[in-house]
């Protein structure tokens, strides 16, 4: 950047101009939009000069500029479209301390002026240090049409209006109230009404926001279930019904996030096991900060929320924000898997417990209870663990499993590419490799589907080796 851009106080200070053809003209055109004493020094004017000096507008002066002019100056232009004349008088306005404006000459200018946005008190400056000024006119165009022609008149009024605010918090809530006025319910008015109708607006607009003020957010840690819409609980229905904002998983399907209230914002805060992933923190805030501008948020989690769905931290978030939350549970990929292979998770005289386990945690693969696990009949539904298959198969072998103990994996459980593959804990791998499963997937270890079940029994051992 060779040029900063600023915004200089000119309010009852000198601008001069020497020139009165074109060149003068366009530029006073902007000069006199300033509270500014503008005064113009030239032989000659055109007409317009006269006339904006008849109306007070500025001071004009029919003689060429000469020394003591630019005295007390903030800003001065040579506007001569003459060279030689705009050298001169440039030298004189440097000597008495002015900064210098030569048109269309950036080289010898102190400064230029850029292109304007005039919403006064709002302004917008958009320059490219002469390098495309039709970049800058395409801007200029693009901000125009962004911004009401009433926004400088709201802006105006809007500030004397600033201290009745104060009964919103601060934060989400007075932007919405602000933004809601500018780009809204403020330039309708003006529109509608004129002028006079701008601060009833304003009080009908601030009456409204303290009302849904006093409607505290809230957040739901809901569970939405392996994926077949069927299997969510009416509670979690209900729940996405009065949403405002829902934030959900990545291993929420399309089907149930279409059940969301049509005007609720859906935003994905997928984590993928091992690629890009939204840090949880970053979750944490987002539930926080809409829940904060007094949103009905539904924190729409895979299964149950309370397995290996990390609740916690967002509860603890929750809580130090003064947030109230409910859970509301889900069913777990365990129990859907479960119920699609005809089995049982626990069953008398075969298991009296069941183990929820994950592939790998925080650390790394995780560890368990491996001597435990490998007594005959236990069953365990593990959780995350395609890529630790080949780890958890070793420990268990290890530590004395049958190699014949019966294994299932269920991908996409409930949903219409749920696909099941019966194995052993001796073939698991290669049989998982060799699947190269693209869906979620969870395992069973202990466990056979219903109707292969003799099958695994009956397997000779070296097949299994
Ligand atoms: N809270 C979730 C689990 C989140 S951990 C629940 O209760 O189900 C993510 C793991 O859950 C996945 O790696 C996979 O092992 C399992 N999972 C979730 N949805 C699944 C689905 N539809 N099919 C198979 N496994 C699933």
């Amino acid at each position: 950047m060779d040029h900063f851009p600023v915004f200089m106080a000119v309010s009852g200070r000198r601008i001069v101009l020497s020139g009165g053809g074109d060149a003068a003209m366009a530029k006073l055109r902007l000069i006199l939009k300033t509270t500014a004493n503008v005064v113009v020094y030239a032989d000659d004017a055109a007409a317009e000069i006269h006339s904006w000096a008849a109306d007070g507008k500025l001071t004009f002066v029919a003689r060429a500029m000469q020394t003591g002019d630019a005295v007390d100056t903030v800003l001065f232009y040579a506007a001569n479209e003459d060279d030689v004349e705009d050298a001169r008088v440039a030298a004189i306005a440097h000597a008495e301390g002015a900064q210098v404006n030569i048109v269309d000459n950036l080289h010898d200018s102190d400064f230029i002026t850029p292109a304007i946005v005039d919403r006064d008190p709002v302004v917008v400056a958009i320059g490219t240090e002469g390098a495309a000024p039709v970049l800058a006119r395409k801007i200029k165009a693009d901000i125009e049409a962004q911004l009401p022609v009433s926004l400088g008149l709201l802006a105006k009024i809007g500030k004397t209006f600033r201290h009745a605010v104060d009964v919103l918090p601060m934060g989400g809530k007075r932007r919405s109230f602000w933004s809601e006025f500018y780009f809204n319910a403020g330039p309708k008015a003006v529109d509608a009404e004129g002028k006079s109708a701008v601060i009833p607006t304003l009080a009908t607009l601030l009456d409204k926001h303290i009302m849904t003020t006093e409607k505290a957010g809230h957040v739901d840690l809901v569970g939405a279930g392996p994926g077949d819409p069927e299997l969510l609980t009416l509670k979690a229905r209900n729940a996405l019904d009065k949403a405002d904002v829902v934030i959900h998983d990545r291993l929420v399907t399309p089907e149930i996030l279409e059940l969301a209230r049509r005007e609720a914002t859906i935003i994905d805060a997928g984590k993928t096991g091992f690629g890009p992933a939204m840090a949880q923190g970053d979750i944490d805030a987002l539930i926080v900060e809409h829940a904060l501008k007094g949103h009905h948020v539904v924190r729409l989690k895979a299964g149950d929320p309370t397995v290996f769905g990390r609740l916690d931290e967002e509860i603890d978030a929750c809580d130090a924000a003064g947030i109230s939350w409910r859970v509301v549970p889900g069913i777990t990929a365990a129990s859907a898997a479960v119920a699609n292979i005809g089995q049982s998770l626990t069953k008398r005289d075969r298991n009296s417990s069941v183990r929820f386990i994950t592939g790998h945690d925080t650390k790394g693969y995780a560890d368990h209870d491996w001597r435990a696990l490998a007594q005959n009949g236990e069953v365990a539904a593990i959780y995350m663990g395609k890529k630790s298959a080949r780890f958890i198969q070793g420990r268990l072998l290890m530590h004395g499993a049958n190699p014949a103990t019966p294994v299932t994996i269920i991908e996409n459980v409930s949903r219409t590419d749920q696909q099941i593959i019966a194995t052993t804990l001796a073939e698991l791998e290669p049989t998982l490799t060799r699947a190269n499963l693209r869906g979620p997937a969870i395992t069973f270890y202990g466990l056979a589907p219903r109707a292969a079940l003799d099958v695994a029994d009956t397997l000779p051992l070296e097949e299994l080796a």
